[in-house]
């Protein structure tokens, strides 16, 4: 039952982080505006507005004008519903709510750096505070149980290394390989994994960011790599992964 909870609440929270992927990079308001359509701008009725559901009935078309409903929609709602799902399945229950909210904030940087290369100041910090005060009030409430020495300590080895790299790329040859997002978002990821993880998502988030490259960006100029997102999408695969193994 509990199971069913997570599953409908991860959709909903899922439909939430839509709200903030459209309006936070353009400054806009996201909790009293009431969603509407963004091809003609009428107001979504609620019960066209039911996570996955709602896109299903509504084959994908919008009810208002009949333009083609984004697959973002569905996409995030429905991925949203799965990590909470598969937090409930494999963690207890106060870890996996922990897990939850921080994936929540996780996935938004994953999808808002991809679409805009932007990472919001506000929510690096969120990861670094929430982090810092789970390993000092409880560190079980983290499945990876990080302590406070282990948590501050990666999350300056993180930043400290990523500011570094920044500084050399730009002073030796003139470009921005890391954006600050990048350098704030390590340190926050570094406090929630600790050192030993720490040094698995350096591994993965490269492996993944030069993945991307090879598929995408072989023959463009300025191409820029989602870094952020592939620091994100290892997170929360490593958190999975130290379960399983
Ligand atoms: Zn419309």
């Amino acid at each position: 039952m509990i199971l069913i909870l997570f599953l409908i609440f991860g959709l909903l929270v899922g439909s939430f982080a839509n709200v903030c992927i459209q309006r936070l990079p353009k400054n806009k308001e996201i909790f009293f505006t009431r969603s509407a359509c963004p091809h003609c701008n009428q107001q979504i009725e609620w019960f066209f507005n039911i996570p996955v559901f709602s896109y299903l009935y509504l084959a994908g078309h919008a009810n208002c004008c009949g333009k083609k409903i984004d697959k973002q929609y569905p996409i995030i709602e429905l991925l949203t519903g799965l990590l909470f799902l598969i937090n409930y399945l494999m963690f207890n229950i106060s870890q996996s709510i922990t897990l939850s909210v921080i994936f929540f904030i996780v996935l938004l940087i994953i999808v808002i750096d991809f679409k805009e290369r932007v990472i919001f100041d506000f929510m690096n910090y969120f990861l670094i505070i929430s982090g810092i005060i789970v390993s000092i009030i409880n560190p079980d409430l983290n499945p990876l149980n990080i302590k406070f020495l282990n948590a501050v300590i990666t999350g300056l080895i993180g930043f400290g290394l990523f500011y570094a790299l920044r500084y050399l790329f730009k002073k030796k040859r003139d470009i921005e390989a890391l954006g600050m997002g990048d350098v704030y978002l390590i340190a926050g990821l570094g406090v929630w994994l600790g050192f030993e993880k720490f040094l698995y998502i350096l591994s993965i988030s490269s492996f993944l960011g030069i993945f991307y490259y090879l598929l995408f960006g072989k023959n463009k100029d300025n191409f820029e790599i989602p870094y952020g997102s592939a620091l994100g999408i290892s997170f929360i695969f490593i958190f999975y992964l130290s379960k399983i193994f």
